[in-house]
């Protein structure tokens, strides 16, 4: 008859640091039979474990043949050795080696999840053998609810679950006292008297007595090989295992139960094949089991979250903001547009301030040109199809303004082609303005487009006489009102000099103004703006300087929007020119605000940097702590693909956690930003995409899964000998 296991010829060597190498076995030729109860016994130091891995299929670098169960390990790939030890091998520990965040019958199923067996499937063998070894009230109770000799049969519980042929157990009474040992070894004595060989290493004279077979290794060889003449099998072996199981393993596939037959047989190989990958670790077992150890140390694990938080927080924030800035602008430019005038400008002729400020005047040929050149290209789309409808720039629908011209009261400003000097007034000519302090003021000549929606107070009039002005003139008087107290209009003096290029100056002086209206102007309305007719403009300055300003700023009333739209993306295709000042401001300040975003975007990134480190080292650490526990695991046949996976589902849990917290965090911390805002500056320009969460759960997912990524490989690769043997 085939021996269940056969050693021939087996050598071990150990590398050593360097070139060194320590042999810890020669020549081992042995062989064990099932139903064998064999005591390795000897010193410390002798042997016995190095022996013991090599069985277990834990080590495969040993010379000379290993023949178990007709397996070949020598000859066994890693997948297949993975294999071997999930279904032919179980193991039991001196120190039990149990998860300690694991409930009992989780740990006992352990290799049952390895090898995705179905829930129900799982819970029944797990009682049924609980119930041998006399456990089944402690189900879901944590180890370190048991005593060592609870523990003990829970691992044997556990080795026992896949009913492998062999189990190996390393001084498994080694940290329990005489009574409880002999307990286990009872277990033990049954499990071989039920047809299994149990091999295991003891110290105990005693245990070894009562084994059926005892073999001494003392330096690496074998020196002793006893049979127990005496041994006597128990009558019914009560732990006879799980009567209902096949002998081949393809049980484990998670459909397959009891009704056996050998017709069904070949099927259920054939099944078997089928569904290769339902056999291993599912992701979702993965990440219950992940979840469990993560739910053992939440502290930890919520306090991280939590950092990874802040940083995935005041991500949101900083992108709400700066799509909220850029919002509010363009609302607010929206409603002081009309979408039938087409406003037409000049550009500075550099992108910066100064430049923009400078009176970029349109002379008339200069306008006859741009307007023919944009009635060409309107015929041109109206003839391709382009344009619904014909439209052309006449001298009815054009009009002209002046915008942005700066002067202050209390001080001369002189104008010039190439710019605007300001000179201040002396103190009694300050008196005189009737303004109670310097500012500066814009100029413009009334839009065209403005109506009474955009009035605050008053009544919209600049014909002669009147002028209107943005809200903060109010702030100018002390009674914060542009009418006097019989509630007639308040009158302003405001007077300034135009100075030629020839150095020939001008005063222009506004005398007894009724400020007729306040008018909301859009992004100019913390500006202190003046609006003044363009043709009463027009009238004092011919007075004073015997000839017109020339507009900076072209209005063209059009029939529709398609029109207006039109015009616009023609200039938009011209060097030059652009929309309205407005317009230009509006930009200046999206593109100021998506700058300041997006460097606030790339500090929030860098925290996160910050919280992947953290992620990283917490993982890393998860990984050195739980080293043992990795080396049950893969004892009990986890692959390294399976171990990955508990430690990636880990970092994406991790992940997912800090993205929710992330996300809630957020919402307390946009909200206080909001009150704030809207207490001391009066708007939160704060708006929502709902992107924006799923891309912080994105991010933050993907942060801990990238930081995972070493401490996950790096738990993959430990040596299961190695981390098994570390205490
Ligand atoms: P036992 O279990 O009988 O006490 P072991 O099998 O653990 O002995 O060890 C046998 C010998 O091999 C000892 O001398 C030990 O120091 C050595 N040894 C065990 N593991 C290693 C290793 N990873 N590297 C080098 N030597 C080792
Ligand atoms: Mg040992």
């Amino acid at each position: 008859m085939e021996k269940e296991l056969k050693l021939i010829n087996v050598n071990k060597k150990y590398k050593m640091a360097g070139k060194e190498t320590f042999q810890a076995l020669y020549d081992i030729n042995v062989e064990f039979e099932k139903g064998e109860l064999v005591s390795i016994v000897g010193e410390s130091g002798s042997g016995k474990s190095t022996l013991m891995n090599l069985i277990g299929g834990l080590d495969s670098d040993f010379t000379g043949e290993i023949i178990s169960g007709g397996e070949n390990l020598g000859k066994l790939t890693d997948r297949e050795l993975d294999k071997y030890r999930k279904n032919k091998v179980g193991f039991v520990f001196q120190s039990f080696n149990l998860i300690s965040h694991l409930s009992i019958l989780d740990n006992v199923t352990l290799a049952l999840t390895l090898s995705n067996v179905g829930e129900k499937e799982k819970v029944e063998r797990a009682k049924n053998i609980l119930d041998r070894v006399g456990l089944s009230e402690h189900l879901k109770k944590k180890p370190t609810q048991l005593s060592g000799g609870q523990k003990q049969r829970v691992a044997i519980a556990r080795a026992l679950i896949n009913d492998p042929d062999i189990i190996i157990a390393d001084e498994p009474t080694g940290a329990l006292d005489s009574g409880t040992s002999m307990q286990i070894l009872q277990i033990l004595k049954e499990i071989a008297d039920s047809g299994k060989l149990v091999i295991m290493v003891t110290h105990s004279e005693k245990v070894a007595s009562i084994s059926s077979r005892v073999v001494e290794i003392s330096d690496g060889r074998i020196t002793g090989d006893h049979k127990n003449e005496k041994y006597k099998k128990t009558k019914s072996a009560k732990i006879a295992v799980d009567v209902s199981k096949t002998t081949t393993h393809e049980t484990e596939n998670a459909t397959t139960d009891t009704a056996e037959n050998a017709s069904s047989k070949s099927d259920k190989k054939k099944k078997a094949k089928n569904s290769k990958d339902k056999q291993n670790l599912s992701l979702w077992q993965a990440i219950r089991l992940s979840f469990h150890n993560m739910w053992a140390s939440k502290t930890k694990n919520f306090l991280m979250a939590f950092g990874v938080a802040i940083g995935i927080g005041s991500l949101i924030l900083m992108m709400s903001f700066s799509s909220g800035i850029t919002d509010y602008i363009s609302a607010t430019m929206n409603s002081y547009s009309d979408p039938t005038i087409a406003t037409i400008s000049k550009t500075g002729s550099s992108s910066d301030l100064a430049s923009m400020f400078a009176y970029n005047s349109f002379s008339e040929e200069e306008i006859d040109g741009l307007v023919s050149n944009i009635n060409a290209e309107l015929d041109r789309q109206f003839q391709e199809g382009l344009l619904e409808e014909k439209f052309e720039i006449t001298d009815e629908n054009i009009s002209y303004g002046i915008q942005m011209m700066t002067m202050t009261t209390g001080a001369k400003v002189i104008y010039n082609p190439d710019g605007i000097v300001v000179d201040y007034f002396n103190d009694a000519e300050m008196a005189e303005s009737g303004l109670s302090f310097q500012n500066i003021i814009y100029l413009y000549t009334t839009p065209p487009y403005y109506t009474d929606t955009n009035i605050i107070d008053g009544e919209m009039s600049t014909a002669e006489g009147g002028i209107m002005f943005s809200p903060s003139i109010a702030r100018l008087f002390e009674d914060e009102s542009i009418f006097n107290e019989d509630g007639t209009n308040r009158e302003v003096d405001i007077a300034f000099t135009f100075t030629n290029a020839q150095g020939q100056s001008t005063n222009l002086t506004f005398d007894h103004q009724e400020i007729t209206a306040t008018v909301d102007t859009s992004v100019m309305s913390n500006f202190l703006v003046m609006y003044i007719d363009y043709n009463y403009f027009q009238t004092l300055f011919n007075q004073n300087q015997g000839t017109n300003l020339d507009p900076n700023v072209l209005y063209i009333k059009t029939d529709s929007e398609e029109v207006t739209n039109a015009i616009n993306s023609i200039l938009a295709g011209m060097e030059g020119y652009t929309g309205s000042i407005e317009e230009q401001l509006a930009n200046m300040f999206i593109n100021m605000s998506s700058v300041i975003g997006t460097s606030l975007i790339v500090i929030s990134c860098i925290s996160l940097l910050v919280s992947a480190m953290m992620i990283l080292v917490v993982l890393y650490m998860s990984v050195t702590e739980r080293t043992k526990e990795i080396g049950v695991l893969k004892s009990i046949g986890a692959r390294r693909k399976d171990i990955k996976r508990i430690f990636t589902s880990e970092s994406f849990l991790v992940g997912l956690l800090s993205g929710v917290v992330g996300i809630v965090f957020n919402v307390i911390l946009t909200l206080i930003v909001y009150l704030v805002l809207i207490n001391t500056i009066g708007i939160a320009p704060i708006s929502y995409r709902w992107w924006y969460f799923a891309v912080a759960l994105l991010v933050s997912i993907g942060i801990s899964m990238v930081a995972g990524l070493y401490p996950a490989s790096k738990a993959a690769k430990l040596d299961p000998v190695e981390s098994l043997r570390r205490e």
